[in-house]
C-alpha cells in the first residue's frame, strides 16, 4: 500500500501512540431497523417517516430481524464471540435530529464481543487489531443549516437507519495501520453484502481515538478523540497531527485534556469541539419496549453459511491460484466487485498475470481519471477477455491495445469489433513488412551511414517511422529483426 504520509513517531524514538477506532456502519437492508419505513436516501426531506421512526411518544418499536442477521454476519467475520442473550437501551441526550430524545442502542451486553481483525503491518507481519463489541443501534435524524436564510431544517429519512458500531481496543500504532485497518473492515462489510461502506455519502463513519506515551511508561496516555472526519486521507492526516501535538506537550511537562477534536482539512489542524467537564452522562436505561436478543446455535449456524470468502481467504487463493504477488493480490480484492471481474476475466482468457497487468495498469487508471465505479464501466469481462487474447494471438500490438481499450470503454464493443470495423490488425506479414523497412532505409541514406558509422541511437528513428508508416500497426517484434537484418555494411 503507498502511504504519501510520513510517520511522525520516526521523529521521536522514545514515545509510542496508542489508536483505537470507533466505526459506525450503516446496514442496507430494504427497510428500517423499528418500522416498515424504506431505509433509503436521496428522497425528498421528511419522506421515508412514520410516527415510530419521528419519535412519536406512545409508538412500540418492531425489530428488523435482518439486522440482527448483519450484526451476527459481521461479527462471525471479524472472530468475535456471539453473545446468547443481549438487549437494547436507551441512551439519552437532546438534539433536534433525535426527537425523542433517546436513541435506541445496545450498552451492556452487546450482541458481538472479543473480536480481532488481521492486518500487515508496515514490516509486512500480520498484525491482530483486536476489537472491544460490535453493538446494533438506530441512526438518528439530520439538521440541515441553509446557507442562505438564517434558517435551519431537519430531515429525518435518516432516523432508525440501523447502524452497527464496532468498536476496536487502541491497538494502532500509526497512521498507516490505521488506513490498513479502515481498508479491511470495509471491504469486509462489503464483501458481507450489509453496507454500501461508502465514507463520503457517511455509510462508513469513525471516530479514532488517540493517546501518546512514553515507551517505558506501563499506563497508556489520556487520550483525545477525534470526530467526523469522511476520508481516509484526512483521518491519517489527523492521526500525524495529533500524536506529534500531543507528544510536544508532554515534552514541553503540559498535561494532556480528555477532550473531544475535529479536523479542518483546509487549516491541517485539529481543533477543540469540546471537553470532558462538557461530556454527557447518557443515563443508560434498558429498554422496555423490545424484547432481550437471543441468538441460538442454530442462528449462528445458519448465518455462517450465508458468509461468502472474506479478503484474507481470497488474497491467499488468487496468489496461490493465480501465481500473482502480494501487491496484485491486496489491490483485486481490496473491493469485492473488482475481484469478481478480475475472476470473471481470468475464466474467459485463461490468462490471470496479464488480466491482473491490464486491469492494475489500464482500467484502474481509467476508473480513476474518469471518476467512475466499476459498476459505471461499459466493457464487460469477456469483452475486457477477448481483448487480452487479440495481444496475445498478435492480432493486435499493445500500443494499438490501449486505443482500442479506450475505443471499449466508451462504447461498449468487443475489440474483435473494433479491429474489424477500423482495420487495425496487427501486421504480421513479413514480406509487406520487408518493403517498408527498405524504403526507409532507402529515403534515409543519410541516417544509415551515421548509425553504421556506430550512432546506435539511431535505431529507434529507424523503428519510430516504421510505425508511423504502417499507422501503429506493425508487429514490432518483426520491424526489429528485419531493422537489423538491413541495416548492415
Ligand atoms: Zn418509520
Amino acid at each position: 500500500m503507498s502511504d504519501e504520509i510520513k510517520n511522525v513517531l520516526n521523529k521521536y524514538p522514545d514515545f509510542e501512540a496508542n489508536i483505537g477506532m470507533e466505526i459506525h456502519v450503516q446496514l442496507k437492508t430494504k427497510s428500517k431497523i423499528f418500522c416498515s419505513c424504506p431505509n433509503q436516501f436521496g428522497q425528498k426531506p421528511n419522506e421515508n417517516i412514520c410516527p415510530i421512526c419521528s419519535g412519536y411518544p406512545g409508538v412500540l418499536p418492531l425489530l428488523n430481524k435482518r439486522v440482527v442477521d448483519f450484526a451476527i454476519m459481521a461479527g462471525i467475520a471479524t472472530n468475535c464471540e456471539i453473545t446468547p442473550v443481549s438487549r437494547f437501551s436507551r441512551k439519552h441526550y437532546m438534539y433536534p435530529d433525535l426527537p425523542k430524545n433517546f436513541q435506541i442502542t445496545q450498552n451492556e451486553p452487546p450482541i458481538c464481543k472479543n473480536g480481532h481483525i488481521i492486518i500487515e503491518s508496515e514490516n509486512e507481519k500480520e498484525k491482530r487489531i483486536r476489537l472491544i463489541r460490535i453493538h446494533i443501534e438506530e441512526d438518528a435524524g439530520k439538521n440541515i443549516h441553509s446557507t442562505s436564510e438564517d434558517k435551519s431544517y431537519i430531515d429525518l429519512n435518516r432516523a432508525g437507519t440501523p447502524l452497527l458500531e464496532i468498536v476496536s481496543h487502541p491497538d494502532i500504532s500509526n497512521s498507516y495501520e490505521a488506513k490498513l485497518y479502515l481498508t479491511r473492515l470495509k471491504s469486509i462489510v462489503e464483501y458481507l453484502g450489509i453496507s454500501d461502506a461508502n465514507m463520503e455519502k457517511g455509510s462508513f463513519r469513525g471516530d479514532v481515538n488517540i493517546s501518546v506515551k512514553r515507551k517505558d511508561e506501563e499506563k497508556l496516555g489520556t487520550k483525545v478523540e477525534l470526530k467526523n472526519i469522511n476520508s481516509f486521507k484526512f483521518i491519517a492526516q489527523a492521526i500525524e497531527y495529533e500524536i506529534e501535538r500531543q507528544i510536544k506537550i508532554i515534552k514541553e511537562g503540559g498535561k494532556i485534556n480528555q477532550e473531544t477534536r475535529s479536523w479542518d482539512t483546509k487549516e491541517h489542524k485539529s481543533f477543540i469541539m469540546r471537553s470532558k467537564e462538557e461530556a454527557a452522562d447518557y443515563r443508560y436505561l434498558r429498554e422496555p419496549d423490545l424484547p432481550l436478543i437471543i441468538v441460538d446455535k442454530k442462528w449462528i449456524e445458519k448465518i455462517k453459511n450465508e458468509i461468502p470468502e472474506l479478503p484474507n481467504k481470497k488474497i491467499k487463493r488468487f496468489k496461490d491460484e493465480y501465481n500473482l504477488s502480494n501487491y496484485e493480490a491486496e489491490i483485486l480484492t481490496g473491493n469485492i466487485k473488482l475481484a469478481n471481474y478480475f475472476e470473471e476475466v481470468v475464466k474467459n482468457c485463461k490468462l490471470p498475470k496479464k488480466a491482473s497487468n491490464w486491469i492494475l495498469r489500464n482500467l484502474l487508471g481509467y476508473l480513476k481519471e474518469n471518476k467512475i465505479d466499476l459498476d459505471q464501466l461499459k466493457i464487460s469481462a469477456k469483452n475486457f477477455a477477448d481483448l487480452i487474447l487479440v495481444i496475445e494471438n498478435k492480432i493486435i500490438n499493445t500500443k494499438v491495445a490501449q486505443e482500442i481499450f479506450l475505443i471499449m470503454a466508451q462504447t461498449g464493443k468487443n475489440p474483435k469489433e473494433i479491429i474489424k470495423e477500423q482495420g487495425l490488425e496487427q501486421l504480421n506479414d513479413e514480406e509487406k513488412l520487408e518493403k517498408v523497412v527498405l524504403e526507409i532505409i532507402n529515403n534515409n541514406p543519410e541516417q544509415v551511414e551515421k548509425y553504421l558509422e556506430g550512432k546506435n541511437k539511431l535505431f529507434g528513428f529507424f523503428v519510430g517511422l516504421a510505425m508511423k508508416q504502417t499507422k501503429g500497426k506493425a508487429n514490432p517484434k518483426i520491424i526489429n529483426e528485419l531493422l537489423k537484418k538491413h541495416l548492415t555494411k
